[in-house]
């Protein structure tokens, strides 16, 4: 069995670690770790600890992958909801769907009695308007929302500074290999934005035959090469994971229009090989492994790309 995650998993990691030990179904696992990640405040990325958009409102993304089926589920811009990783895993159980977004999601979740939280953190909220005090005009903030977003988008979005997901893959004991993922996105994102966290394919993409990756940072990049997918592909065509990742990371590269920033790839192939690694992203990045073998999970830090 193998478990990786990112650095801001800590708060569910272990929990997911010792319902694998118990012989929990990794999927249920991993959803049960990621609500702890999802309700501790100091992760400021996902949940409760997360960002919320330019108009105040939070809207969080997340997906569940079962690789062995390639069942997905997976909910985009929910307002008002949490745990929103079991929430997409309701999704791919109950619906004859993928994706729901918004309104739709919230919807949903009423129907299968998720309460309604406006899931904002007092921090957030104080970061989030003192940083529109600097950017928007005193004329226009006294409008504020009923101004054109747009123009302000480029200015004020900063998603190197405040911006992260929490990603875990698993390769459980009946030999599944699936993925999770949860987010609040950008910071200051424009309402209605999707990142490629609950994007099959972009964000993450599980195969049990091959293996599965899952992104974090910048997810206006790997949404334009589905670079989860290409992965998981290219190691279906014969290429070993860190091949598979080379040719994710090429393709990153060859973007030179739009948003482009830092990604982080993370990925496991089915014969219990994994990598993490760092495609110009600022600073040191780490994560956390688990295989049966240790004892305790550990801290590792990913390779530059
Ligand atoms: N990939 C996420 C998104 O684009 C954010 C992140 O991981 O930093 O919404």
């Amino acid at each position: 069995m193998l478990l990786i995650a990112n650095k801001e998993a800590w708060p569910g990691f272990a929990h997911t670690v010792d319902m694998l030990r118990s012989g929990a179904n990794s999927l249920d696992a991993m959803v049960a770790g990621i609500g702890k990640v999802e309700s501790e405040v100091k992760v400021r990325s996902v949940g409760y600890g997360g960002w919320p958009n330019m108009i105040g409102d939070m809207e969080l993304d997340a997906a569940v992958m079962d690789g062995t089926t390639r069942d997905v589920g997976s909910v985009g811009a929910v307002p008002n909801t949490l745990p929103v990783a079991r929430l997409a895993h309701e999704v791919m159980k109950r619906l004859p769907h993928v994706m729901l977004t918004g309104n739709g999601a919230r919807r949903f979740a009423s129907e299968i009695g998720f309460p309604e939280d406006d899931v904002l953190f007092e921090d957030s909220k104080r970061v989030w308007w003192e940083r529109l005090e600097k950017e928007v005009a005193p004329e226009d903030l006294a409008k504020f929302p009923n101004i054109p977003l747009a123009p302000l988008s480029k200015a004020i979005t900063d998603p190197e500074r405040v911006r992260d997901t929490t990603v875990f893959l698993s390769a459980d004991a009946a030999r599944g290999i699936h993925a999770a993922t949860s987010t609040s996105g950008w910071a200051w994102k424009y309402p209605g934005r999707l990142g490629d966290s609950p994007i099959p394919g972009a964000g993450f993409y599980a195969d049990s035959r091959y293996g599965a990756a899952a992104c974090t940072h910048t997810g206006e990049m790997t949404m334009r090469c589905s670079t989860s997918r290409t992965i998981v592909l290219a190691m279906k065509l014969g290429y070993s994971l860190s091949d598979a990742i080379k040719l994710a990371v090429e393709e990153l590269n060859e973007l030179d229009t739009g948003f482009l920033a830092g990604v982080v790839i993370h990925a496991v192939d089915a014969k219990g090989n994994h990598e993490v690694v760092n495609f110009r992203c600022e600073g040191e990045i780490s994560y956390w492994l688990w295989e049966d073998s240790m004892s305790e999970p550990e801290l590792r830090a990913a390779k530059q790309a």
